[in-house]
Order: C-alpha cells, then structure tokens, then sequence
C-alpha cells in the first residue's frame, strides 16, 4: 500500500503538474473518442498501450473482455452484465463515441478458464456464469482444433480462443440496436483488438480477410 501511496503524491507533484492545463479543460465534462472494451488483466493498459490522455478513452473492462448480447431493458438483467451493458449505452447515447475498441490478450486467464473442469468453476460461481458468454468460443475452438488434428495443442488453443473470443464479442456488439444503426450509418467504427503481453504487437482484426493483421 505505501507504493500506491508514494505513487499518488509523485503524480500530484509531478504528472498533474505536466498536465495541468489538460485537466483544467477536463474539469466539467468529457468528450472521449473511443470506448475501449478491455480484459481486467493488470498487464494491459489501454491509456499506456494507446498513448491516450485522460478524457480520450472510456474504459470499460471484465473478465475476458466480453460484451453481454443485448436485451431490452424490461427484461431481467444480471448485475454483472449490465455493468457492461450500462457502460456501452452511456459511451454511445450519451457521450456520443467515434469508436469501439475490443481488445483482446496474450494468455488471458478469462479465455483459459472456459475450459477448466466444472468442479474447479463451481469454486468461482460468479466467474462461470460469466464465461458462459464465450460458449459458443468454447464449441467452435474446441471443433477447429479436432478437424486439424490439434485437440492437444494447448498453445493453438490459447491464441486461437483469444482471437476468436474477440471477433465473438463483435458480434455481440451488433446486437445492440443502437450500435447497429450507428454502424451501418458509418457513424461509429468498431474494430478488433489483439495485444500481445511480451512483444507489445497489436493485430487489428480484418473483416474482410477474417484475420488480425499486425499494425505496429
Ligand atoms: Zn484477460
């Protein structure tokens, strides 16, 4: 706790000072650009990994970045989704965001744990409902990897569930009826995010080719 500490008044002296101008104009609203959807992971950090300001991103992360399907709001929502769900409405009605960024991770705990044993989910009750949000993920990896002989290959399945998880999650993005609209009108760009922890590669994912292509 005292790093964190040291920390608060190392930024008080010296960051916000840096700053200072920026966070006067920041004082009574935000206008951010892009709502950026990331995994709750300690190792990705979207300020730093995009060299983005306070008051660019709106920042919404969960386990495994994952993006509840729509439902109307008349219809019961789970806490844990509508925390996610609340977050996209506000960015895109209110806030009015240019962009969505799902980004997903090299060896991301959330995906791996789609695939451990009932008995070890049932300790963690909150997270696996959660991660029934990437069943589909589950079955079609799961599927891939038999129909090219690599039902063992633990490596595959690990990028392969994260990528896949991604492109998952877009889909789940359209069915938002007002992010749909806003997307086929070209008023909000959505794109695909994958970041590699140890290399500090970004692949954007190509709709067209269906692949994530490195950008940097
Ligand atoms: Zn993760």
């Amino acid at each position: 706790m005292h790093n964190l500490v040291a920390g608060l008044i190392k930024f008080r002296t010296q960051d916000f000072e840096e700053h200072k101008n920026l966070f006067c104009k920041l004082k009574r609203r935000q206008e951010p650009h892009t709502l950026f959807i990331a995994c709750s992971d300690s190792r990705v950090v979207p300020e730093l990994i995009t060299k983005s300001l306070p008051g660019e991103l709106f920042v919404v992360r969960n386990i495994a970045n994952m993006i509840p399907v729509f439902k109307q709001s008349h219809e019961f929502h789970e806490s844990s989704t509508s925390a996610t769900s609340s977050a996209i409405e506000y960015a895109v009605k209110v806030l009015k965001v240019k962009n969505i960024i799902i980004c997903g991770h090299s060896n991301c705990g959330g995906c791996s744990s789609i695939y451990l044993p009932d008995d070890v989910l049932s300790e963690i009750p909150a997270t696996k409902k959660w991660l029934e949000q990437a069943e589909n993920v589950k079955k079609r990896v799961t599927e891939e990897l038999k129909e090219n002989d690599k039902a063992n290959d633990l490596e595959m399945r690990e990028w392969l569930t994260e990528q896949m998880n991604i492109v998952e999650q877009i889909r789940h993005l359209l069915t938002y009826p007002f992010i749909e609209e806003k997307y086929n009108n070209k008023e909000l760009d959505i794109m695909g995010m994958y970041y590699t922890i140890e290399t500090g590669e970004v692949f954007m994912f190509n709709a067209q080719k269906g692949a994530f292509e490195l950008a940097n």
